[in-house]
């Protein structure tokens, strides 16, 4: 049985990351979403082991020594990190799973899986990011602030990625990453050699 594909979504906050992740999960239930601890507090509307789990700095660091870490790292202040785990079960159950991460992050996933399916997610302008951060309201000036001057910076590693999709209409973005999924799975170098049917089935004709 050939392997899940690993598939590892970043990009600045108020990309549009999140909303793009819930609305391909809807569409394709089959895909597993990771959901990664992290030490922040929840905002409002956030459930525990459905967004992140919620923990403490001393289990933070419990489980890193544990080495019960797939990655980690800090962003903004807290650590946020993807258990091992459940990872490696999906992935060996033959199903597809998403990490939603920094790109600190995604570039340790990629060292450790150089197979896996790298997207980056673009806002359509500054401007927009910008309004879209704003909107979200869960964040103080400061953290606005934070995040915004993050962004810039965050947008030069693009580079790092298989894929760029620009979210200006949700839906349109969505339906790219649907076709990179859809891509990636038929690529000959994945199939590990159970192309071999194919060939005989054409022979056989
Ligand atoms: P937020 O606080 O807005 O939920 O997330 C802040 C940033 O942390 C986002 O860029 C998000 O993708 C990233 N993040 C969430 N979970 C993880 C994780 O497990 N590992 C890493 N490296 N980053 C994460």
């Amino acid at each position: 049985m050939n392997k899940g594909l690993l598939i590892v979504i970043s990009g600045p906050s108020g990309a549009g990351k999140g909303t793009i992740c819930k609305a391909l999960l809807e569409k394709h239930p089959e895909i597993k979403l990771s959901v990664s601890c992290t030490t922040r507090s929840p905002r409002q509307n956030e459930v525990e082991g459905i967004n992140y789990y919620f923990i403490t700095k001393e289990k933070f660091k419990e489980m890193i020594e544990n080495d019960e870490f797939l990655e980690y790292a800090e962003v903004y202040d807290n650590y946020y990190g993807t258990p091992k785990a459940n990872v490696e079960r999906i992935l060996n159950e033959g199903n597809d799973i998403i990490l939603e991460i920094d790109i600190q992050g995604a570039l340790k996933v990629k060292e450790k899986y150089p197979e896996g399916v790298f997207v980056f997610i673009m806002p359509p302008s500054m401007e927009e990011l910008k309004n879209r951060i704003k909107k979200r309201g869960s964040e103080t000036e400061e953290s606005l602030i934070k995040r915004f001057k993050a962004a810039f910076q965050e947008i030069n590693y693009v580079a790092n990625y298989n894929y760029v999709i620009v979210n200006d209409v949700v839906e349109e973005a969505v339906k790219r990453l649907e076709a990179i999924i859809v891509a990636e799975k038929c690529r000959v170098d994945r199939l590990k050699g159970n192309y071999i049917f194919l060939q005989e089935g054409f022979l056989n004709d």
